[in-house]
């Protein structure tokens, strides 16, 4: 078979999820982001395990997504909407029972006309300028707001990931201010504000990428490993070229396997050859351009030929891949694409 596995550890995913939940305070809620399709790890699957795990409270991107949550869960939790209450949504959002986080003045009025009995949250901007309701929006439509009881209150930080971004202290100041002393739940911090202290949890926390072993969760453990099978190995001499281009000259007398998945496998060209792949605990330079369908990998100083080698697995995480190629763990999850036999386990 000359395609990719990709393993999914259901088993590392929950434990990520319980090691969140314990960084805050037992009355506050852990929920989970299983938006993008579980962050390309498939939504339902994701859910289920973490579902069983004790999660209450899922979040996706779009109303569409929360449907097939919502089959996975039953009808016990709450799938909240980050894009709010968006024109047509109506159906969705009634049949399936999900809860649109009201992002503007134009939501707000389109949510109580359509299904004014209908539950909702409300998003607040307080200074990413990304989704929310602008400071005076939000004082202008307090009160009616209030009268409807909304299940939360959240706003997102633009800078989590950098503990002493002076922003992360200037958003936590705005949200309070637009907060303090209303009765109803809020929520400020994903996975990097999760980490950020008690003073960012509020009564629910809403950490993504952290549950999927990426940073800044950096006590995550691995949820994804790729194996990909070698479909050749060959020897070449001192000199000769590898791949596309002629990126890749031999130094020495090598021998180069040719394993099976490349940019359209979501391992993006970008990554270059600053990347390695591993038999084991043994790592193996890429060599060369990476192609659609393949990578040149110098498999010379293994005393076997390997029949698959590692791209993910316990020492190359999704955020090593995404440094060899600028990115973000978030962007490589999401990228991984449809060809791989996916394998599920735990
Ligand atoms: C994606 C997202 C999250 C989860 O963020 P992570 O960094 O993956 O933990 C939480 N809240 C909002 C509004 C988001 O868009």
């Amino acid at each position: 078979m000359a395609t990719a596995t990709l393993t999914i550890d259901l088993n590392a995913l929950t434990k990520n999820w319980q090691a969140l939940n314990m960084e805050s305070a037992a009355s506050v809620e852990t929920a989970a982001v299983v938006k993008a399709n579980g962050y390309g790890l498939d939504a339902a699957r994701v859910s289920k395990a973490l579902f069983e795990e004790g999660v209450r409270t899922f979040f996706v991107a779009a109303a569409e997504e929360g449907i097939a949550v919502r089959a996975a869960v039953g009808g016990e939790a709450a799938i909240n909407v980050f894009s709010g209450h968006m024109a047509g949504d109506f159906e969705v959002l009634a049949k399936h029972n999900l809860i649109p986080m009201l992002n503007s003045t134009d939501q707000i009025e389109r949510h109580f006309n359509t299904l004014p009995d209908h539950p909702f949250g409300i998003q607040l901007d307080t200074g990413m300028n990304r989704l929310g309701l602008e400071a005076d929006d939000w004082l202008a439509v307090r009160a009616n707001v209030l009268a409807k009881s909304p299940t939360l209150v959240m706003s997102h930080l633009a800078c989590a990931d950098e503990p002493i971004h002076p922003m992360n202290a200037q958003q936590l100041a705005e949200f309070r201010k637009l907060t303090d002393g209303l009765e109803i739940r809020r929520s400020l911090a994903a996975t990097g504000g999760t980490l950020l202290g008690s003073a960012y949890h509020f009564d629910m926390t809403r950490p993504g990428v952290g549950l999927y072993g990426g940073f800044p969760f950096e006590a995550s453990r691995a949820v994804v490993t790729v194996d990909i099978p070698v479909i050749q190995a060959r020897q070449v001499d001192a000199g000769e070229t590898v791949g596309y281009s002629n990126t890749w000259t031999a130094e020495r007398p090598s021998t180069i396997a040719t394993v099976a998945a490349g940019y359209a496998d979501g391992l993006i060209r970008a990554m270059g050859s600053d990347l390695y792949l591993w038999d084991g605990a043994q790592k193996c330079r890429v060599v060369g351009r990476i192609s659609m369908d393949m990578i040149g990998v110098d498999v010379t100083d293994l005393d076997t030929a390997p029949e698959s080698l590692a791209i993910l697995n316990q020492n190359q995480t999704v955020d090593m891949l995404a440094d060899a190629a600028g990115t973000i763990g978030y962007e490589i999850l999401t990228s991984l694409g449809g060809r791989y036999k996916r394998v599920y386990k735990g």
